[in-house]
């Protein structure tokens, strides 16, 4: 629990709704039921039409509909959205709220009677020929969601017939679904026996191990790293057959929609991070050359450490304390500092920071029943967001906190732009977060006083290069020729762990004394259904915050424009045009990938020298 002087802020939700038991929640849900009413009344007309030879007035008559639909849904949709967004952080700060759950429960049905309502008006559209989907794009219900509109119909050529898709939808619950259930079911009621520091034993579940990885003592990742082994060896059957059946349902898919054109397993994702391959494979290409800056890190981790390589269960250590007591940061010093550090980007970004403070949109004291982690989120309706968090005081926090912050400098950027234009993807959700986070830290780093604090912020920076240049390249790797060699058969356990290790070793080179063999079974991405390949966009994001840090650099007092030109532009096309509009770089070319590992190479040699002055 935190001391009462970090002076940790609750935030305000009042000016969003009066409560759990305000009057305008129901107000609202009945507008939604009427509108999902409504829709339902239309998509008779739809559901009537599928699969039909139409006339062309019957068709206009159709799309004359389907903009009224889109006009209810997106209101619909907004008032959803907003309670959504309520319950969620209400039930953030205060978990066992009961009437917090159960509006969260009833909105969840709302989302799923409003998604079906609308569904055979999106089956129509998907299945409708140019021409009439051309008359669709071409109403002015639609024109700020044309982008979208497109860029969605690229997956209409692998499209199966109406029955079909009905058939697929309802199998997976019990397909696809239920296998990552499973998954998850074992690793939440797993148990284990675990030696704490005071020499106590403790039952412990698997997130609290694979949490006890990212510990600054070594004996506590040791043993963490040997029940985690442990366990999961336990399970491993059922963790092979798991991955065996979501690979190979998702390629036996592929294969049917496969009428058209070939389909890949990588289209999928590609598609929701708006990446095309060539951007994809020149990224890992160029990360994978330059695989040494990460390496290079982790040797010098290792030297920290005091040991001549990492260890496996060393990969997520936080930093050691570097021989002082850690100072507590109080959160008013911690925003202080950002503002600062927001202010050299530009005075505006400042302002931003000041103002989230200011007007309390930050939770961030500890309290009983909150909710772990940290998260920014919104009201789409006032465009107003919120940041959570618990903060202790540490510079982690700060950095955290930071983070969330640049998530809400992104949203805070769109708030004048069209609701249907501010959804942007895995690929590029994390640039002003990351970007954030660096601002921060060099700030802190110019301002350092002792050794030990600079090694401190850079440990931070640098354990940062071989988690998205070798860990998550491994994971994809290791998928990758998974459903390659999956399209011939089954893998066993074994085969598992012998790919694991020789794509982790690929990688790591000696920078690690060992692969962790297990790790195709510890690590839930692998067992999500949507999305599959929940990796690369990592790797994506990461490097483009990188890369646009190097902007900063290089644009000096026109660089502010630039950033927030380029926010604004994140939801309303792909990743490439993106870069080429406000870069001009081609992501299919290693010209930009390098681009954006320049700042790695510099923080290393920051680091070395750090190391050295350290150890001397
Ligand atoms: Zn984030």
């Amino acid at each position: 629990m935190s001391s009462p002087d970090l002076h940790t802020p609750t935030w305000e939700m009042e000016s969003e709704y009066a409560g759990l038991d305000a009057l305008q929640l129901a107000e609202e849900q009945e507008e939604i039921r009427l509108a999902i009413t409504m829709l339902e009344q239309h998509a008779q007309a739809f559901r009537s039409a599928l699969g039909q030879e139409l006339s062309a007035d019957a068709a206009r008559t159709l799309v004359e509909t389907a903009w009224e639909v889109y006009r209810v849904e997106k209101k619909a949709d907004l008032l959803l959205d907003n309670q959504m967004s309520y319950a969620y952080m209400v039930w953030s700060t205060q978990a066992r709220n009961q009437d917090a759950k159960t509006l969260l429960e009833k909105l969840k049905r709302l989302r799923a009677q409003l998604t079906q309502a609308t569904q055979p008006v999106d089956l129509f559209l998907l299945h409708a020929s140019d021409a009439v989907y051309q008359d669709y794009l071409s109403g002015e219900a639609v024109q700020n969601s044309l982008f979208q509109l497109r860029y969605g119909r690229r997956l209409n050529k692998r499209l199966l017939g109406l029955p079909e898709e009905n058939l697929i939808t309802s199998l997976s619950l019990d397909g696809p679904n239920a296998w990552s259930n499973l998954y998850n079911n074992i690793t939440g009621s797993v148990s284990y026996e675990f030696e704490n520091e005071r020499g106590e034993r403790e039952t412990v579940g698997i997130a609290r191990l694979q949490s006890l990885l990212g510990e600054n003592s070594e004996v506590l990742r040791k043993k963490a790293y040997a029940g985690l082994n442990q366990v999961f060896g336990q399970h491993e059957e059922s963790c092979a057959a798991i991955l065996n059946a979501l690979a190979g349902w998702r390629l036996e898919l592929g294969k049917r929609r496969s009428h058209t054109e070939s389909v890949h397993f990588l289209d999928e994702p590609l598609h929701l991070n708006r990446i095309s391959k060539p951007t994809l494979e020149t990224m890992m290409q160029v990360v994978k050359e330059q695989k040494h800056l990460g390496q290079q890190a982790f040797h010098l981790m290792a030297r920290l450490l005091d040991k001549p390589r990492l260890d496996p269960w060393d990969v997520n250590a936080s930093s050691p304390a570097f021989g002082h007591a850690r100072r507590h940061i109080t959160f008013p010093q911690a925003m202080e500092m950002i503002e600062e550090a927001f202010n050299e980007v530009n005075p505006e970004m400042g302002a931003f920071a000041r103002m989230m403070a200011d007007k309390r949109w930050i939770d961030a004291a500890a309290a009983p029943n909150k909710t772990p982690g940290a998260y920014c989120s919104g009201f789409p309706r006032s465009r107003n967001p919120r940041v959570f968090m618990t903060y202790l005081g540490s510079s982690v926090d700060m950095i955290v906190l930071a983070h969330e912050l640049g998530h809400a400098f992104h949203s805070w950027a769109m708030r004048e732009m069209p609701q249907e234009q501010t959804h942007y993807p895995m690929t590029l959700a994390e640039t002003a977060s990351t970007f954030a986070e660096t601002v921060v830290r060099n700030f802190l780093l110019q301002r350092c006083k002792t050794p030990a604090e600079k090694l401190e912020i850079l440990w931070q920076e640098i354990s940062s290069i071989p988690r998205f240049t070798l860990n998550i390249p491994t994971r994809y790797e290791f998928e990758k020729r998974f459903y390659e060699g999956r399209s011939e058969r089954s893998y066993s356990p074994q085969d598992f762990r012998d790919l694991m290790r020789t794509v982790w070793n690929e990688w790591h080179g000696d920078s690690t004394s060992a692969a962790d063999e297990m790790f195709w079974a510890s690590k839930l991405h692998f067992y999500i259904v949507e999305p599959s390949f929940y990796n690369f966009p990592y790797t994506f994001g990461y490097l483009f915050s990188q890369g646009i840090y190097a902007e900063k650099e290089q644009r000096g007092a026109d660089f502010y424009n630039f950033y927030v030109n380029l926010l604004q532009d994140t939801g309303r096309m792909t990743a490439e045009d993106l870069v080429q509009k406000h870069m001009g770089l081609n992501l299919g070319e290693p010209t930009f990938w390098l681009h954006c590992l320049k700042p790695l190479a510099k923080n290393l040699k920051a680091f070395e020298q750090a190391v050295g002055e350290w150890l001397e």
